[in-house]
C-alpha cells in the first residue's frame, strides 16, 4: 500500500509536468489504490478485481510488465470476460470500441478483401492484445479479428485506455513495444506468404495456434478456417493436409478437430516459426520491462510486483 502511494505521487508529479487533465485520472488512481487495500473483490463492478487477481493480473505480458501505479490507471476499467472460440471480436472497418488483452486462447487477425478472399496476418495471444492499433490515432479496425481457441481475456474501452494512456509514460511504451511486435509479425508474414509453400506456412501457423492452445494437441480447426487462414482454396488445403497426414505431422483430421505431432510440424515448417517466436519474445520480454524500468526507475513492474 506503502509503496502504491509513493508511485501515485511520483506519477503525479510527472503528470503535472506533461499537463495531464488530473482530476478524473486521480480519482480513478485512488479508487485502484482503495482497491488494492482490500480484501474483497466485491467491490469492483464486474465482481473481478484485476488489482487483486493474480492469476489476471500476470496473465497478459504486457499489462504485467507495467509498474503498479500505471496498472492501476487501468485496473479499475479491466472486465474479465470469456472469448468463444470462432466469435468475432470485431469486424474490419468498425468502430473499436473496446481493447482486449487476452490471458489465455488464440485469436487470428483476418484480412479481407473485396471479393472475399482471405487471409491472416497475425495470431496473438496473452504476449499480446487486440485494438491496440487505435491507441496510435485509427479509430476504425483495418482487419477482421476471429477467436480460434477460446480463453478468455481483459477488455477495456477505448476512450478509458486512451485517458490512461495520456497520463502514463509506461502504457504509451507497452503500445509502442506491441506495435513493434505487431510490425515484426506482419514483416515476416509478408515474406513468409511471398517465399514459403504452403505446407510449411501451414505448419507455422498451427504452431503459433498451439503455442496457445494450453498444451493441448488437438486443434478445432475445420478445413474452412485453414483456407481462411492461408489464403487458399478448400481443394488446396485438402491436398495440402493430406500430404502432411501422411508425413504423420498431422495424426488425425476428424470433425473440425486436427491433431498435430510437434516435432513433425515443427520439421514441416519454414525457418519464420522459430524466428518469429523468438523475436515476439525478446521484444515483448525486454521491450515492456526495459522500458517500464527505465521511465519509472526504482519501481518494480507489475509481474514482479505481485510474484
Ligand atoms: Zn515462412
Amino acid at each position: 500500500m506503502r509503496l502504491a502511494s509513493q508511485h501515485m505521487l511520483g506519477l503525479r508529479r510527472r503528470n503535472h509536468t506533461r499537463g495531464c487533465l488530473l482530476d478524473g485520472v486521480e480519482l480513478r488512481l485512488r479508487r485502484a489504490v482503495r482497491h488494492a487495500g482490500m480484501s474483497s473483490r466485491a467491490g469492483h463492478p464486474s465482481g473481478v478485481d484485476p488489482m487483486m487477481d493474480h492469476a489476471t493480473r500476470v496473465g497478459n505480458r504486457l499489462l504485467a510488465a507495467l509498474p503498479q501505479a500505471d496498472f492501476a490507471l487501468l485496473a479499475p476499467h479491466l472486465r474479465k470476460i470469456v472469448i468463444q472460440r470462432d466469435s468475432m471480436l470485431v469486424r474490419s472497418g468498425d468502430r473499436i470500441e473496446h481493447l482486449l488483452f487476452p490471458l489465455s486462447g488464440a485469436i487470428a487477425t483476418i484480412m479481407e478483401l473485396s471479393n472475399g478472399q482471405t487471409v491472416a496476418t497475425t495470431i496473438v495471444g496473452h504476449e499480446g492484445a487486440v485494438g491496440l492499433t487505435s491507441a496510435l490515432g485509427g479509430s476504425r479496425s483495418p482487419v477482421t479479428a476471429v477467436v480460434r481457441i477460446s480463453g478468455a481475456a481483459l477488455q477495456i474501452s477505448t476512450a478509458q485506455f486512451l485517458t490512461a494512456q495520456n497520463c502514463s509514460p509506461a502504457i504509451a511504451a507497452m503500445v509502442q513495444v506491441f506495435t513493434r511486435s505487431l510490425l515484426t509479425q506482419l514483416q515476416h508474414v509478408a515474406a513468409c506468404n511471398a517465399l514459403h509453400s504452403v505446407e510449411a506456412r501451414l505448419a507455422r501457423w498451427l504452431l503459433h495456434i498451439h503455442d496457445r492452445a494450453n498444451g493441448s494437441d488437438l486443434l478445432p480447426l475445420t478445413q474452412e478456417t485453414l483456407s481462411e487462414l492461408l489464403g487458399v482454396r478448400r481443394t488446396t488445403v485438402t491436398h495440402v493436409v493430406s500430404t502432411m497426414r501422411a508425413s504423420r505431422a498431422l495424426k488425425s483430421n476428424r470433425r473440425g478437430q486436427l491433431e498435430i505431432d510437434r516435432p513433425r510440424l515443427e520439421a514441416v515448417a519454414c525457418e519464420c516459426y522459430k524466428i518469429l517466436s523468438r523475436r515476439i519474445d525478446r521484444i515483448v520480454s525486454h521491450g515492456t520491462v526495459g522500458r517500464a524500468n527505465r521511465l519509472q526507475r526504482g519501481a518494480p513492474p507489475a509481474r514482479m510486483a505481485v510474484e
